[in-house]
């Protein structure tokens, strides 16, 4: 029988209501109880490195699960990590870096309702996750919701009570879960697995920030940013458009870059990516050196690369180099 370590963080489906409002307060065992059927797909043990609402997530607490992946990686055959669902895309991207290549599936779950509810969500999305992590075709980071498993670096929380609440952004989803059957779409590569093990990081640059353009916004927010910033995010207009009616833009940007500052820019349009070659308003930026372009990736999924770059070099060339890899999907190369 498969063994698989649930590692238990809090969120909404580990809440439950005092009269101040959901917090999460049921441990990785009390929620596993309440599924039916759990023990019949595998062995189940479990971990609980915290117990908090996603919202309170911070870096060092992703590379606290990561560490307990890593030290449990080669008693287990796949890890499932119960985790809030308002941060779930943010976290399900930093795995998706601090354990790159994972052979063993590593899949985040959730609910929008706590299992305490008799309408809950969490029982199934547990069922699913488990029996996602038990299938010898699963392999790396992703998160199994709403009946959709979708790449770890590609989940953004779309809705805020709907049982569907993530969606994949710009890349198919991974696979459906139709009652006990995985459907994965025709197509998707099934990687054969060799028993490689995946490549562990253990740091991360928590100095970055997601700034997004809106119209008046001074350049001279570049000023400010300085001081506590090693990268910044920046979400432009459209396709790639960034003010240019005074030049100082421009002028803050290239500072900010030519001062060995890391300028990634995206798009605050949700689908479809960047490319600022279109127009104009953004042509000066497209071949800068030192500007990273975050083509069809989600911000979530810039905001833990970029971390997890910079925590590995402050080589401008090889931060570009770890950037432009792919890794678990993250990317569409053009
Ligand atoms: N606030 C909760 C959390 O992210 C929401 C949820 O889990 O659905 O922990």
């Amino acid at each position: 029988m498969r063994r698989i370590l649930l590692i238990a963080t809090g969120g909404t489906i580990a809440s439950t209501e005092d009269g101040s409002g959901l917090a999460p307060t049921m441990t990785g065992p009390e929620l596993a109880r309440q599924v039916p059927l759990l023990d019949t797909l595998c062995e189940l043990d479990f971990t609980q490195p915290m117990n908090i609402d996603s919202t309170n997530m911070r870096p060092r607490d992703w590379l606290e699960i990561a560490r307990c992946v890593r030290e449990a990686y080669d008693d287990y055959d796949g890890f499932v990590i119960l985790h809030g669902t308002d941060t779930m895309a943010y976290t399900a991207a930093a795995l998706s870096y601090l354990v790159r290549g994972s052979e063993k599936p590593i899949v985040l779950t959730g609910s929008q309702q706590p299992m305490a509810n008799p309408f809950t969500d969490a029982k199934l999305n547990i069922y699913h996750s488990v029996l996602y992590a038990c299938d010898e075709a699963s392999r790396d980071v992703s998160v199994v919701f709403g009946g959709k498993v979708i790449c770890g670096t590609r989940a953004h929380k779309q809705r805020t009570m709907s049982f569907n609440a993530f969606t994949s952004m710009n890349f198919p989803s991974l696979a459906y879960i139709r009652g006990n059957r995985i459907v994965r779409p025709a197509g998707s590569p099934l990687v054969e697995k060799d028993g490689r093990a995946p490549c562990f990081s253990d740091t991360l640059d928590e100095r970055v920030i997601v700034l997004k353009l809106t119209p008046e916004l001074p350049a001279s927010i570049f000023d400010l940013l300085r001081r506590d910033y090693d990268a910044i995010i920046l979400e432009t207009f459209g396709i790639g458009g960034i003010p240019d009616h005074d030049g100082s833009y421009r002028e803050a940007i290239f500072d900010w870059v030519d001062s060995g500052r890391t300028l990634v820019v995206t798009t605050q349009v949700p689908e479809e990516g960047l490319d600022l070659g279109v127009y104009e308003v953004g042509h000066a930026y497209a071949q800068k050196a030192g500007i990273l372009k975050g083509d069809d990736m989600s911000t979530e999924a810039l905001v833990a690369k970029t971390m997890w770059a910079l925590g590995q070099t402050r080589d401008p060339a090889e931060v570009a180099r770890l950037f432009y890899e792919p890794i678990n999907c993250d990317r569409t190369s053009r």
